[in-house]
This record gives C-alpha cells, structure tokens and sequence, in this order.
C-alpha cells in the first residue's frame, strides 16, 4: 500500500492510500472520497436513469464485487433495479471459487444471479475448447465468447444496461494494447466516452468504476470487509494485457499520473472520433448477433474449434 508523504488532505491524520491524483486520505475519508468518485462518474457520463434494470457482469473477482456494492448503495438514494449475470467459461481450479464469492456477495445483498456457462451454451468448457484452438489465444476465446453470453443473458434479463467493472487500470492497459496491436477502432470502442450514445441493437455498457485504480478498488473491498479470493487465471500469463500491466505500472511508479493521462486521452480521442461517421453493423450469418464483420469473431473462434452452435 502506498503512503502519501503528507497526512490526509481533509484532517491530517495518517493517510492509508495516494491515490492516483496524488491526494493522501485515511481510512475514514478514503470511503467518502470512492463513493463520491463512484457516484460522480454515475452522474456526469449520465450511465444509470432512475427506474432502470442495471445487470451487473460478475466474475467474483474484487472489481466487480465492489461495482456491485456501489450500485446496491447508489440504488438507496436512485432507484433502480439491479440483477447480476455470471458466465462460468469453465476454468478448472479458479472459476469455481470466484462463483462461490459472487453466490455470497449476492445473497449478502439481495440481489438476483443467474449463470451462464460455456459448457452448456457452447457445449464445451473453456479449458476443453482450447485443446482443439488454432491461432488465436485463452484470452481471446474466452473474452469474445464471455461477451456474447453477457449480451444473451443480460437480453434475456430484459436489461437497460450491462455494468462492467473496469477501472482506470483497465483502460491504460486497453489503450496500450490496442496502440501496440494497430486496433485503434477497438480502443474508440472502450470506456464511457464510447458509450455515450446506444447503439441500435446492444444494450448499454458502462464502467462506473473507471476512474478507480485497482489499488483503490482492493483498498474499498479490504475496508468494508469483502472476502475476495486473490486467486489468479492460469491462463493470465499467456495474455500481453499482463506485459501491459507491467509496463504502465513501472512507467506510473516513475512518472506519476500516467494511467490518468491515458484515460484523458481516451476520451479526447472519442470526442473527436463521435464527430466521424459511425461504422456499420451487420448481423451475423451464423448467429444474429451484431458484428462489424458479415460473420462474428465468436462464430469464427467456435469454426475454429469445431464447434457448431
Ligand atoms: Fe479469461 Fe484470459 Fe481472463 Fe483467464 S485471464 S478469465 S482466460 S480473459
């Protein structure tokens, strides 16, 4: 954890977290300040309207844990209903234990869950597809398959919007990788400026922790007493997001306020790229979803592993 040189910035008492600004808070004022940067992100890229069905994508993990918190304390003062949806790809040794949190943390909550899995909407777990992959990564079945049953399921909640747990940590690796993979319409694609406006056909998703760092999210979730199990994906070193990881974290370490500046550049980039037409969406031949290609990754990745849906 870091230390701030100063004390808190509101009563000078022994700071527990700088946070990515720089700003030293103790405990007591540290929640004050999440909230407020949650609920100020809510609010100014106008993510949730009273009334709204809000489904949470949940993995169990500390990011989405602590999303659904927020949103369960937003919606006492804005109500709106909130349900979440948990997609088990079938992971042997880790998703297993990320659902037993999510069980937990919902039921804590009273707020509903329902799971989707690989195996059953695809016929096969993610381990046992990725004995028979091609070309393309873990990471990458895994997360264009995951995305599609999020946008299945959360259609089949009847969901106004899908809320996503990324944090600032997130989207500066999410600019990197795409800048370093030449996908910049990828990356126009990612954070809140990107979905300021509803795509005919998909439902909304927004990040209302995309301002919080991964330091500050593990901080909130250790304060309010949230057992989060820090077990990590075996696939997770395979991905170049862990290269990417690395990278930023050193380069913020030297030169303070980096992630930030990324994330302002993101959306400076998006503010100019809304100016631009918007690309075309096609359905896809195979399945009917929404894809800027005739046939969708997801379908190409299941061809690829022989698998017919
Ligand atoms: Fe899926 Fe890759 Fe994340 Fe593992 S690290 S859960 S394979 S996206």
């Amino acid at each position: 954890m870091k230390e701030s040189r100063g004390g808190c910035v509101e009563c000078r008492d022994r700071p527990c977290i700088k946070t990515p600004s720089g700003v030293g808070y103790c405990e007591k004022h540290f929640e004050v300040y999440f909230q407020k940067k949650v609920f100020s992100t809510v609010r100014e890229f106008k993510l949730i309207k009273n009334g709204e069905r809000v489904v949470v994508a949940l993995s169990g993990g500390k990011d989405s844990v602590v999303l659904l918190h927020m949103l369960h304390r937003l919606r006492q003062k804005h109500p709106f209903r909130l349900e979440a949806l948990l997609i088990d790809e079938g992971i042997a040794g880790y998703r297993a234990k990320t659902i037993k949190v999510a069980k937990e943390e919902c039921k804590k909550l009273g707020v509903r869950l329902k799971i989707l899995s690989f195996e059953k909407e695809f016929s096969k777990k993610l381990d046992k597809m990725l004995k028979k992959r091609m070309r393309s990564g873990a990471c990458t079945y895994c997360g264009v398959l995951r995305r599609r049953l999020i946008n299945k399921g959360s259609r089949g909640l009847k969901a106004d919007k899908v809320a996503i747990g990324h944090n600032i940590d997130d989207v500066a690796q999410t600019v990197l990788l795409n800048m370093f993979r030449n996908e910049p319409d990828r990356m126009l694609r990612f954070g809140p400026g990107a979905d300021m406006k509803k795509s005919e056909g998909l439902i909304r998703r927004i990040q209302p922790l995309i301002r919080c760092s991964e330091l500050e999210i593990a901080l909130w979730a250790e304060l309010n007493e949230i057992k989060i199990d820090h077990i990590s994906c075996p696939y997770a070193d395979e991905a170049m997001r862990q290269h990417v990881r690395k990278i930023l974290n050193e380069t913020e370490d030297r030169y303070h306020g980096t992630k930030i500046r990324l994330f302002k550049s993101l959306l400076g980039l998006q503010r100019s790229g809304e100016k631009k037409k918007k690309k075309k969406l096609y359905e896809c031949v195979e399945c009917s979803e929404l894809s800027s290609t005739k046939i969708c990754v997801g379908c190409r990745l299941l061809k690829e592993a022989d698998i017919k849906v």
